[in-house]
């Protein structure tokens, strides 16, 4: 019975998850090009026509339709049911972390917006400014939720990795984006500085890893989104960051 019962929340969570993750999608479409993420019904990107209630059921009305417009037949990106996937998933991750509290509305809310920077940066290859403020508002909140960080560490985390980067970028043109410093100061207000540097760290390791990968496939650009892996990064941290950095003391006896 408590089984049950603690299924039927996972899946109503998950199920509010996706249901977010299909509003984020309207966010990472319609952001970059400067319209109304409130105004207007979905439309198809291929013939404009106005998608009808019954046919924009999350996940579900991508698989129905075998990811074709209604209308045109034109093919729908895979991306739009695996964002809404991936934000029902941390929702759930979220919860079993955090709990049905406050916590999880803060850490699901700063994690809705890095999916939105990732995507976005992967696109466009800069982090809108508007989502870095909204990110500033579970970063304020932050303060409720992670009592335990200090309003010193917090001051600290916003410096401790994007002076770095600033200095970088002002030798090294193109090495980031402004976007990718000012996601790390809010960042750093949030996590205080010991899970800044955790996050920076993760971050600069998985890009890293990608870089090297698309230099050894010859596909590699100028530039690369470095955003998407700041934002794994960050949310790693909001999530485990106190285990790892406990752990990784304790592998060293302190
Ligand atoms: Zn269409």
């Amino acid at each position: 019975m408590v089984l049950l019962i603690q299924f039927i929340l996972y899946l109503y969570i998950f199920v509010i998850g996706i249901v977010i993750g299909s509003f984020l999608n309207v966010v990472i479409y319609r952001l970059p090009r400067e319209v109304s993420v409130a105004k207007g019904r979905s439309f198809c990107p291929n013939c404009n026509a106005p998608i009808k209630g019954y046919h924009n059921i999350p996940v579900f009305s991508y698989l129905w339709l075998r990811g074709k417009c209604a209308d045109c037949g034109g093919p729908i990106s895979i991306r739009y049911p695996l964002v809404e996937l991936f934000s029902g998933l941390l929702a759930v991750l979220v919860f079993a972390v955090y709990g049905f509290s406050f916590a999880w509305l803060v850490v699901f809310s700063a994690g809705a917006i890095l999916i939105c920077i990732t995507m976005i940066d992967f696109d466009t290859m800069t982090i809108p400014n508007g989502l870095i403020i909204a990110l500033m508002a579970p970063a304020l909140l932050s303060f409720f939720v992670f009592p335990q960080v200090g309003l010193l560490s917090r001051v600290i985390g916003i410096f401790i990795i994007s002076l770095p980067m600033l200095a970088l970028a002002l030798f090294i043109p193109d090495a980031f984006g402004g976007g990718d410093i000012k996601l790390m100061a809010v960042a750093g207000f949030m996590l205080g500085w010991g899970n800044t540097l955790l996050a920076a760290f993760i971050g600069v390791v998985l890009g890293g890893v990608v870089a090297v990968y698309l230099l050894v496939k010859k596909t590699a650009d100028k530039h690369m989104a470095f955003g998407p892996y700041l934002s794994i990064g960050i949310m790693t941290a909001l999530l485990f960051g106190d285990i790892i950095i406990g752990w990784y003391l304790n592998l060293f006896g302190l």
